[in-house]
């Protein structure tokens, strides 16, 4: 099986000023493409040609882990966008996050805080057990939460390549813009198993 990169749902200016066509263009365009490019290439003729995506990130380590899970989390990171989508969860995992966290906005803090203070390249990620307990966590590189159980349903992006051209070295900056383009409709749909 060839893994495809797949086309954004939005036109590449739709989320602009908060992420630019030029991060677009080079995010998605050249970083995330050559995940999955070089995720083919490594498994061509090998066992996990055959496997999904999510079970070769389970079952590798080393090279082609860091290509598979690169490839799955920067999916997950842009198909939680949208450029007209509600701002804020609502249903279950509204009040999963007011039990587990305090509020929304107590919420937004930690998980800013998260991406601030995470060192060197990673992910900051909100996951779920299968009970529907939230997680909020840190991850270096191309760490993913599946490997440990989790399911992730919203992640921020800190690699440098994420933020640099918009923003320079204000991570936290970025972080803080990165709210007005969330669709928590889709964030809860993750949420809820039925994506
Ligand atoms: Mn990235």
């Amino acid at each position: 099986m060839t893994f495809t990169q797949p086309r954004l749902p939005y036109s590449v200016d739709a989320l602009a000023p908060v992420i630019s066509p030029v991060t677009i263009d080079y995010h998605y365009g050249k970083h995330e493409k050559a995940y999955i490019d070089t995720l083919n290439q490594l498994i061509a003729g090998t066992k996990y040609e055959e496997m999904p995506l999510e079970e070769i990130i389970k079952q590798s380590e080393g090279k082609l882990f860091n290509q598979a899970s690169q490839a799955w989390n920067h999916i997950l990171y842009f198909f939680q966008f949208s450029p007209s989508g509600r701002r804020e969860p609502e249903g279950a995992l509204k009040e999963k996050i007011d039990e587990q966290f305090g509020s929304f906005e107590d919420f937004k803090k930690k998980f800013e805080e998260a991406g601030a203070t995470l060192f060197g390249s990673g992910w900051v990620w909100l996951s779920a057990d299968s009970d529907g307990k939230l997680f909020v966590t840190q991850g270096s590189n191309a760490e993913n939460p599946l490997t440990k159980g989790l399911k992730p349903i919203f992640v921020f992006d800190v690699w440098e390549h994420a933020y640099y051209l918009d923003y320079q070295n204000r991570r936290a900056e970025y972080l803080s813009k990165l709210w007005d383009i969330v669709d928590w409709e889709i964030v809860e749909r993750r949420y809820q198993g039925e994506e």
